[in-house]
């Protein structure tokens, strides 16, 4: 273990502390290669039984309830309905109908989304129950079937996509109902566009920590790490992703966390 860590952490240099950000940890680079099969597979905790939908606070915006995607869009085209089904209370990726995204945009935000995986399952790795929640339409929280469905383990269920395995794999077997909650604090620049706060996730998945406010280290993609992009609002759209496979969702609120940084 300690060999694994000594050979796994190494710290970024290019992030500032600031008075705005006093304390903020830097983000922790993996000197894995990005998506590598080495990087050690996330241990198996067996979480409780899948429970009834979770009921939005008094001060949640209500994202879907079960009956339309009126507060929902196509990703690539404001003018498209989002393409995806709505049958029996939840939502259902079509395959090829594109991403879809809220109306609203948001900035810090704590967020409950409920998803499930097809079954049976079909594929493997990435190919087997493949979705995502994209916080600032820019952060990947995977989606994934995770349940004894090995891939890399940075993108595995609940990994931030390309950066952070989950801490632990705590994935319900697909054809059951999950749970993420997420907080995410967005990314802060300075008024030349330094990066002044990284972006930061903790994420709980079926009332298991899979993420502990974990320092994201720019937008997630695939096989390669960005760097920020300072000329991103403040506030933008939580985005699902479509790729491909019938991932079914429900019971999406949010609450707006305001503007402070910490
Ligand atoms: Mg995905």
């Amino acid at each position: 273990m300690r060999r694994t860590l000594a050979l796994a952490l190494t710290l970024a240099p290019a992030f500032v502390a600031s008075a705005q950000c006093p304390t903020h940890p830097q983000p922790i680079v993996t000197a894995f290669p990005i998506h590598s099969m080495d990087r050690p597979q996330p241990r198996v905790v067996t979480p409780a039984p899948a429970g009834a939908p979770v009921p939005a606070p008094s001060d949640a915006i209500v994202l879907f309830d079960g009956k339309d995607l009126s507060g929902w869009r196509n990703a690539d085209s404001a003018d498209k309905p989002a393409g995806w089904r709505v049958k029996d209370g939840y939502m259902e990726v079509v395959a090829k109908s594109g991403d879809i995204r809220t109306a609203r945009a948001f900035g810090d935000i704590q967020l409950h989304v409920e998803w499930m995986a097809p079954t049976p399952a079909e594929g493997e790795g990435q190919e087997r129950g493949n979705s995502g929640v994209y916080l600032q339409s820019t952060y990947e929280v995977q989606v994934l079937d995770s349940y004894d469905n090995p891939t890399y383990a940075d993108g595995a269920a609940a990994s931030l996509f390309g950066q952070y395995p989950p801490l632990v794999n705590a994935s319900r077997p697909p054809g059951q109902w999950q749970t993420y909650d997420i907080i995410f604090h967005r990314a802060r620049f300075d008024h030349d566009g330094t990066l002044m706060c990284a972006a930061r996730v903790t994420v709980v998945q079926n009332g298991v920590l899979v993420q502990n406010d974990a320092v994201l280290t720019g937008p997630t993609a695939y096989k390669r790490r960005p760097p920020y992009d300072p000329k991103m609002p403040d506030a933008m759209p939580l985005l699902l992703q479509d790729h491909g496979h019938p991932v079914r969702f429900r019971d999406i609120w949010v609450r707006e966390l305001g503007d402070a940084a910490e």
